[in-house]
């Protein structure tokens, strides 16, 4: 008998029907005699219907008051798929990440799992009850209703599957496995049987949503095997396995982000100590910062540019604003409408010309790259939105599918 974390997402949810046939496949399989704990998310949309809630209300808004708000589309659907689950007459239990409890640190809208309450969840299988779990969701240590992130349930499935030790943590989404790039977006994608920690660690921080970042790091640290799979469709998956890679490939994978804003401090002023102040007021607002390009300076002036969350963005247009009198600096100009595009694999630090390969390959399409960053492993360029997908078409092509 083997001890299942089995997460569904958003799809895997979105109506009633589809309620049932998960309640129906957890039924089975605790019947073939595994234990079974349910990690659900919210039914595809309704994450976003809140946030464009709360952001109609306050575009810059109290981080605590989100996470009460966005958090609930998680409760409709833990409550709905245990009732279903009764409903074929076996015992089931929904918890809330407060109930179970998942105990998160206080940054609200990225809170991080400091330990998940496994003892409510073991008492429950030992009775024979199969609990359901709200993915997504946690809570402080002074009571306050968390959130773990956009695409957070994954986070939540693998953490409890690392609590309870168990054999096996399967994510249930709307495509069969992990891809050498989004199978929605490009059709010659390939399925991976197989791929390891880093490889997929790499492929979801640039933006392959499958699997959120941070699930992946806590797989990684805690050795929990995670199988992803399709919840319509038998066979197929990726299993997630330490030293379980994929073909050692200069380039294994393509990936394209949609979720970030290009912020522009023009004239700012060339002098040391002014990167410090700009970046430090930036951090003290907790916001994360990926790329950055400073200009060379012309006549004692530069610009900045850089990349953070669209969600981030109207706090660090505000937080930059308010510091440029100060910095002597000019304008601060921001873009939405921008992707980044990133070609990862392990074997590109030994082989000369990558990048300018992955240049030359946008360029033949028509795309400007607007910021580029590299790492041993990787290579990204942010570009216009509306580029992406044909962005990721290209590159795949260019890396993936020649021979
Ligand atoms: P869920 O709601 O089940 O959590 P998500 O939408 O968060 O599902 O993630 C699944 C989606 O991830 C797929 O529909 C696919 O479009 C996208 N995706 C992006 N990159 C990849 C990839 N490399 N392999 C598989 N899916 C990918
Ligand atoms: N419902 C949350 C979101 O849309 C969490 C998740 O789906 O994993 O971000
Ligand atoms: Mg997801």
């Amino acid at each position: 008998m083997a001890l299942i974390v089995q997460k569904y997402g958003g799809t895997s949810v979105g109506d009633p029907d589809r309620i049932k046939n998960v309640a129906r496949k957890v039924v089975d399989r605790k019947r073939k005699g595994d234990s079974v704990v349910v990690v659900a998310s919210a039914m595809s949309g309704e994450t976003n219907k809140l946030v464009v809630l709360v952001n109609k209300i306050a575009e810059i808004h109290d981080t605590r008051e989100y996470d009460q708000v966005v958090s609930t589309g998680e409760q409709v659907t833990i409550g709905l798929l245990t009732l279903a689950i009764q409903a074929l007459g076996e015992k089931s239990r929904s918890f809330l990440g407060l109930q179970v409890p998942i105990v998160t640190d206080s940054a609200h809208a990225k809170a991080r799992i400091l330990r998940v309450g496994e003892e409510n969840l073991r008492k429950a299988l030992a009775e024979g009850v199969i609990p359901v779990v709200a993915g997504f969701q946690g809570v402080d240590e002074k009571g306050n209703v968390t959130t773990l992130g956009r695409g957070g349930s994954d986070t939540t499935a693998v953490a409890v599957a690392a609590a309870l030790k168990a054999d096996l943590c399967e994510i249930y989404t709307d495509v069969d496995g992990v891809y050498t790039t989004d199978p929605n977006v490009c059709e010659t994608a390939r399925r991976l049987d197989r791929v390891s920690y880093d490889e997929m660690l790499e492929l979801a921080s640039m933006g392959a949503k499958v699997l959120q970042t941070r699930s992946v790091e806590l797989a990684k640290r805690f050795r929990v095997p995670v199988l992803t799979l399709s919840s319509f469709t038998e066979g197929g998956g990726t299993l997630m396995k330490e030293e379980e890679g994929m073909e050692s490939l200069v380039v294994s994978g393509v990936a394209a982000d949609r979720n970030e804003a290009k912020v522009t401090v023009s004239h700012v002023p060339d002098r040391q100590g002014i990167a410090a102040r700009l970046f430090q007021a930036v951090a003290d607002a907790n916001i994360v910062v990926d790329m950055i390009v400073q200009n060379v300076s012309e006549s004692g002036y530069t610009d900045i540019t850089f990349t953070v969350t669209k969600a981030d963005l109207a706090r660090a247009q505000k937080t930059v604003e308010g510091i440029i009198g100060e910095l002597g600096a000019g304008k601060v100009r921001t873009d939405v409408n921008v992707a980044k595009v990133s070609i990862i694999g392990s074997g590109m630090h030994s082989q000369p010309g990558v990048a300018a390969q992955m240049f030359s390959s946008l360029a033949k399409e028509g795309i400007n790259i607007l910021m580029i960053s590299t790492s041993e492993i990787k290579v990204s360029c942010l570009i216009e939105e509306k580029y992406a997908e044909l962005a990721v078409r290209a590159l795949h092509a260019t890396f993936l599918e020649n021979g």
